[in-house]
């Protein structure tokens, strides 16, 4: 090694200086590395960048959110991926469907944001559309998706739900439920009628949450807001696979006359006796307690052929009350009237509407609202009662009266006479339902 430094402290130095010239070609290089990456990422943000796409966690093992966002074109997307390619592209077609539209209209911005909730093997994920005007006026659409992790796919309604006798009780379900949500009838029982029809179409926005099922209404469909409707699963699992209402009288114009509240020793006999007049079936729900005040009177509506109905004992909320506690009013009820008339009622109305899923997951008398009110209990006037009835009847109406009041009594032959005119023909609950 003649050309390396005499000196110890010459080859030290000749050390240094070789660990330095190796140390700035180190630092070129990782200069000229950084510069080549600042150069991509500029070239992307020209080009690729927007919208910028970035993943984001989900509550659920397996699947991501991506989240897109173009300032460019003022819109953010938040959808799920799930790693099934066929699951993740349609979600995303739909998804895209919707940015597309907004890219073609007069909005200024779009935001589509997730929510999601789960019940076993599925998870449903809400899409909410929010479309902007210049103006700041926002326009509301929703999309769901419900995905079978254990099958890893996405269920539509019908291969969830399966037949139609099911989706039959799914709207007659959904129907009450709104009835039930909606007691001082903000909303007309036809428009609840429309929106309840037993079509797979009418429930495409659905989604599964533990125990129930939920029924998602645009804005400004049901309310101005989006309205979310939810009926326990159970109410359409598999053993109810049995229709038990007929929404969609076929073209046939019939509706059933019901009357509360009663036996009333003055006024139900000259209920039956217009009753009789028109040849007219109608069905009483009765309180157990004024049966066992006037079981005769009681008897009498069976005998003339009408049908009864549990009103529960004494106008209680069973709503309020536990369900054996609920089904220990309903029980007494019904005793009360097997005993007046020899046979127990069929249906049961529960007062002010107001349901005890308890008790309904006991009893086996199915539970009937009423799609027609005719105020005549607030009112107290027969031409306001008939007037009800001529401004909000349909084929396949439940009309609730109440016979305590005298002045429904008045109304009755006016009312019978105009549906008669109408070409409607009146049945029981139980007939119009289809339960016999
Ligand atoms: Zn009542």
């Amino acid at each position: 090694m003649h050309w390396l430094p005499k000196t110890k402290l010459g080859k030290i130095n000749f050390i240094l200086f070789f660990i330095a010239i190796i140390g700035c070609g180190a630092l070129f290089l990782l200069w000229q590395h950084s510069k080549t990456s600042y150069d991509s990422v500029d070239a992307a943000q020209d080009t690729v960048k927007d919208p910028e796409v970035a993943t984001k966690k989900s509550p659920f093992k397996g699947i991501t959110y991506i989240k897109e966002n173009s300032k460019t074109h003022q819109y953010t997307l938040t959808y799920p991926r799930t790693g099934i390619q066929a699951v993740d592209d349609s979600i995303q077609q739909a998804i895209y469907a919707q940015r597309d539209a907004f890219l073609d209209s007069d909005a200024t911005r779009f935001h589509a944001t997730i929510s999601a909730t789960t019940s076993g093997q599925y998870i449903s994920f809400l899409i909410k559309n929010d479309l902007f005007s210049a103006t700041n006026e926002v326009k509301s659409t929703v999309q769901t998706f419900t995905y079978n992790r254990h099958e890893k796919k996405l269920v539509t309604l019908q291969q969830f739900i399966k037949t139609d006798a099911r989706l039959n009780r799914l709207s007659k379900e959904i129907r009450t439920e709104i009835q039930r949500q909606n007691e001082h009838l903000q909303w007309s029982a036809k428009k609840i009628d429309n929106l309840t029809q037993d079509t797979w179409e009418t429930f495409e926005n659905f989604g599964l949450d533990g125990k129930k099922f939920t029924v998602y209404y645009e804005p400004h469909t049901l309310a101005n807001h989006l309205s979310v409707i939810s009926i326990p699963i159970a109410a359409i699992d598999k053993k109810r696979d049995t229709a038990v209402f007929r929404l969609n009288t076929h073209g046939k114009k019939y509706v059933a006359l019901t009357f509360d509240d009663g036996p009333n020793k003055a006024v139900t006999p000259r209920i039956l006796e217009t009753l009789k007049k028109h040849d007219v079936k109608a069905t009483f729900f009765m309180l157990g307690s004024s049966v066992e005040e006037a079981p005769a009177l009681a008897n009498a509506v069976l005998k003339d052929g009408h049908e009864i109905g549990n009103h529960s004992y004494g106008h209680e909320n069973l709503s309020k009350m536990s369900g054996a506690e609920a089904e220990a009013n309903i029980n007494k009820a019904n005793q009360l009237i097997k005993d007046a008339t020899g046979s127990e009622p069929l249906t049961i109305r529960p007062p002010y509407g107001a349901r005890n899923a308890g008790l309904e997951q006991l009893s086996a008398q199915p539970v009937i609202l009423w799609g027609v009110d005719t105020l005549d209990w607030k009112t107290r006037n027969a031409a306001s009662t008939l007037k009800e009835v001529q401004q909000h009847v349909y084929p396949g109406a439940i009309i609730l009266m109440h016979d305590i009041h005298p002045t429904t009594a008045d109304a009755l032959d006016a009312v019978l006479t105009y549906l008669q005119q109408q070409g409607y023909t009146c049945v029981t609950v139980s007939q119009l339902e289809g339960l016999r």
